[in-house]
């Protein structure tokens, strides 16, 4: 992929978001020359799924990227929420009270806080993480309670099915608990996302081409 394809894909599906959404690109496994070209061409969200790996690529940017905005998207582990807190600038995993109990504690240790979406389970699948969807009343009073901010929904349908009625389902959750934001759309179906609502679309190959699993 080259620096210009990488800027050339990054402004047409900017243009496809339009207002309606933020386009996050998903720059894990991606080598350091393509994430370069990304900042190049303006790209200033970016998502990544493991805290480590988002530090080592992450850290050295701040200074010289004071917009950089960091979100979260990957399944978060309570040992990590240190290093996580004060990296990221959004959580879109938040998926048990456990967690969001760790993460409220840290926060206000550190005074860093971060907007988190509940990820929604909504095929229900035994082995993704996310709460199934008659959870979330009940995770989201026990976020409230503890004040730690929640203002959105986040989900990843299950691969081999039609998206379109899981995204409708997390944009009526939403609804129902007075949410503003929805995460959701990969670079597969991010334009069905953005039509069901989606404020936050999460690409990563349509941007970078494919994923190097040796980084
Ligand atoms: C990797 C990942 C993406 C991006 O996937 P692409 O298919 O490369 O766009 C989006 N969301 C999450 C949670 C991911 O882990």
């Amino acid at each position: 992929m080259s620096a210009e394809d990488i800027a050339k894909r990054i402004a047409a599906i900017t243009a496809m978001a339009a207002a309606r959404a933020t386009v996050i690109a998903v720059s894990k496994q991606q080598p350091a020359g393509r994430i370069s070209a990304a900042l190049a061409a303006g790209q200033r969200h970016f998502g990544e799924n493991r805290v480590q790996e988002a530090k080592e690529r992450w850290a050295g940017h701040r200074t010289a990227y004071p917009d950089l905005v960091l979100h979260m998207i990957g399944p978060l582990q309570t040992n990590k929420v240190r290093d996580a807190v004060a990296l990221f600038d959004r959580i879109h995993t938040l998926d048990r009270p456990k967690l969001a109990d760790v993460l409220v504690a840290e926060m206000k240790r550190q005074n860093r806080f971060l907007p988190c979406l509940i990820q929604v389970n909504t095929g229900d699948e035994p082995q993704k993480a996310g709460i199934s969807p008659a959870g979330v009343g009940d995770l989201l009073a026990h976020c409230r309670a503890g004040d730690m901010t929640v203002d959105g929904l986040m989900c990843i349908p299950p691969v081999a099915e039609d998206p379109v009625p899981h995204f409708t389902c997390l944009a009526a959750l939403a609804r129902t608990h007075g949410l503003e934001h929805l995460s959701m759309g990969m670079s597969n179906d991010y334009e069905a996302a953005l039509e069901c609502g989606a404020t936050f679309i999460r690409v990563g190959s349509g941007i970078f081409g494919a994923r190097d699993d040796a980084i």
